[in-house]
């Protein structure tokens, strides 16, 4: 894995494989953001079976698909906390890695990225957009003023989306519709968002995109 500091409190991990990204981050990643376990202390077998049972491709196939299923991770430095304090106990060897690379800078406000192999644009400028949500105020609340106009028919349809892929808790919401509304127009329309409601609102955010990532 390589470790790259990004922009002033962002820093990018790359890991060779899909397999390598997913498994290592995961109970980071969904400390953070799980609809089910955020904020909650938990093992990878008691995530695992409730991935299973509440993702539709585990429902489908019974199988715990998630290492297949996530591409791009973000993290804010917070999350790492319980961690260290030994709350997650035992962690693997992946997940001390992790923990050993940001020791000296702990107490800081940062934010971390995770992609892998030949790291997909959009993905990157997605989990970029994240970083700059949490780490740069006037970005967050020029962002939010943005989101607050947006077509209220096509937030309920990318809601409905969220609700069914069990990657997020109502607290990442506007988040996350803020980076998909971004990055993911062809992932929306294939979900049964109305796009063209969200043309206007992806105008506006890619240009505080452009003009906050450029600084
Ligand atoms: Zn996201």
């Amino acid at each position: 894995m390589i470790v790259k500091q990004i922009s002033k409190n962002i820093y990018l991990i790359k890991f060779k494989t899909r397999n390598d990204l997913t498994s290592t981050l995961l109970r980071f990643q969904e400390h953070y953001e799980s609809p089910k376990f955020k904020g909650k202390i938990f093992t990878l077998e008691e995530y695992k079976k409730w991935y299973i049972k509440n993702s539709p491709k585990g429902i489908k196939t019974g199988k715990f698909t998630y290492y297949k299923d996530w591409s791009g991770f973000n993290i804010p430095s917070h999350i790492l906390q319980p961690f260290y304090r030994g709350l997650f106990n035992p962690l693997t060897e992946a997940e001390k890695s992790i923990l050993h690379v940001f020791n000296k800078i702990r107490n800081k406000k940062f934010y971390i990225i995770g992609v892998y192999g030949d790291v997909d644009k959009s993905i990157l400028k997605h989990e970029i957009a994240h970083g700059m949500y949490y780490s740069n105020n006037n970005y967050h609340k020029e962002v939010n003023a943005v989101l607050k106009k947006m077509d209220s028919i096509a937030v309920k349809q990318i809601i409905k989306y969220f609700k069914k892929n069990a990657g997020y808790h109502k607290d990442v919401y506007l988040d996350e519709i803020h980076a998909y509304t971004l990055t993911e127009k062809g992932l929306l329309k294939k979900r049964g968002v109305d796009v063209h409601r969200i043309l206007n609102t992806r105008k506006e955010l890619l240009q505080l995109f452009k003009k906050y990532s450029s600084r």
